[in-house]
């Protein structure tokens, strides 16, 4: 009986043991298991937590470097490689390495060292100027070691062409202004010193007065028609114009001013129809044709024509047959206050303004200007305007 028990007994433990080890290792495969698909899901979580910083990164317009604690590159966006055109892999290099730009390792010792965000200003080298402005600041861990350096970087050369644009158009506008403005001072003490008590000398002053007062109006009237252009304000009055209608009357306007140089004007321009801002076209025409007699020779032959093009849009043209313009000038004609001859343009009282004025009104109708030119075998002025 007891041996039997005792049998019993060990029989109940055999089986108690290996219902034991099997729900052991069945636990232990369902754990290992888990294990295994929870660091599947945090390796993937990381993947897709990179991918997704690496999008941020690269939709960027900054450009932006992160850099070790060695100094060498951990990251670097597409923006950054883009501002450089680097293409091959910066891994790894130093900034010196993959920049060639010494000045930025000095900026990286002072972004260590000093507990701010840095801002600096580098200028590229090599050609067509380019300005950079890089942010630097040291990343710095929780108990507040440095872990590397974050640079951040804007492409500035737009901005510094704008401003240099813009000092130049104020020293050109307060250069225009004051010639015409100190030849007046400097008539009127004449003047009022004594000149006033000889009739001729005061008839002759007070008409340079005048002819001077005369070209600051057309100045400020350029001034304020070019910033309303420039700043969107002018809106076009779109209806149909008849072009040729339009061209007799610019002639008509500039008729006396034709024959005090004895120049013939021709009408060659087609029954077209634009749709355009009537007056704005007028200021077009008048502008290229005053233009033409201003600059062509005397005794000479203005022609004013048109054609259709493939798109068909008109091309309208003004042909004169004077001295013509230099190649090199061609494009910068149409820039403000540049002129081919200056004294000869300021002897005709020009501003400088006007093939400035015309592209823009041009531009707003959506149409483009151009010149052609050979010296000394006359210049062609074209421009096109949507037709009707
Ligand atoms: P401006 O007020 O000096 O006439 P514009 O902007 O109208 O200013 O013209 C710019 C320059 O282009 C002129 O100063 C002149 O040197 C040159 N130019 C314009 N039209 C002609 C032309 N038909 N023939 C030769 N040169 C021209």
């Amino acid at each position: 009986m007891w041996f039997f028990l005792f049998i019993l007994a060990l029989a109940a433990l055999a089986g108690l043991h290996f219902w034991w080890r099997a729900k052991f290792s069945a636990l232990q495969g369902r754990h290992a298991a888990e294990l295994d698909s929870s660091q599947r899901r945090q390796q993937q979580n990381s993947v897709d937590a990179q991918a997704q910083q690496k999008t941020l990164f690269d939709s960027m317009l900054e450009g932006l470097l992160l850099l070790d604690r060695n100094r060498k590159i951990h990251l670097a966006n597409r923006a950054f490689k883009n501002l450089f055109g680097l293409k091959a892999e910066l891994r790894g290099k130093t900034i010196v390495e993959a920049l060639r730009i010494q000045e930025l390792d000095g900026l990286l010792q002072r972004a260590e060292t000093e507990q701010q965000v840095l801002d600096y200003e580098i200028k590229l080298p090599g050609l067509g100027e380019r300005w950079l402005q890089v942010n630097a600041a040291a990343i710095t861990n929780a108990a507040g070691e440095r872990e590397g350096t974050i640079l951040v970087f804007h492409d500035l050369t737009r901005l510094k062409r704008l401003e240099r644009q813009r000092e130049e158009f104020v020293a050109n506008v307060s250069h225009e202004l004051r010639t015409p403005l100190s030849l007046i001072k400097g008539y009127v003490e004449t003047l009022l010193d004594g000149a006033r008590n000889n009739p001729e000398v005061a008839e002759r002053f007070l008409k340079t007065i005048e002819r001077n007062a005369n070209r600051l109006d057309l100045l400020i009237q350029d001034l304020l028609t070019i910033s309303a252009l420039e700043s969107g304000r002018m809106t076009l009055d779109l209806q149909p114009v008849r072009l040729r209608a339009l061209v007799d009357k610019v002639f008509s306007h500039l008729q006396t001013k034709a024959e005090i140089k004895n120049v013939v004007l021709v009408n060659e321009m087609p029954e077209f129809t634009a749709n355009g801002d009537a007056n704005r076209l007028d200021q077009v025409l008048s502008n290229l044709v005053d233009n033409a007699i201003k600059y062509g020779r005397t005794d000479g032959c203005l022609v004013v024509g048109g054609n259709t093009l493939a798109d068909g849009a008109i091309e309208v043209f003004v042909r004169d047959d004077g001295p013509g313009i230099p190649p090199e000038a061609l494009d910068r004609v149409f820039e403000r206050f540049y002129r081919v001859d200056k004294a000869r343009s300021r002897d005709q009282g020009g501003t400088g303004l006007g093939l400035s004025i015309v592209k823009h009104i041009v531009q707003a109708h959506g149409g483009e200007v151009r010149c052609e030119s050979e010296l000394g075998q006359g210049a062609t002025f074209f421009f096109t305007v949507p037709a009707k």
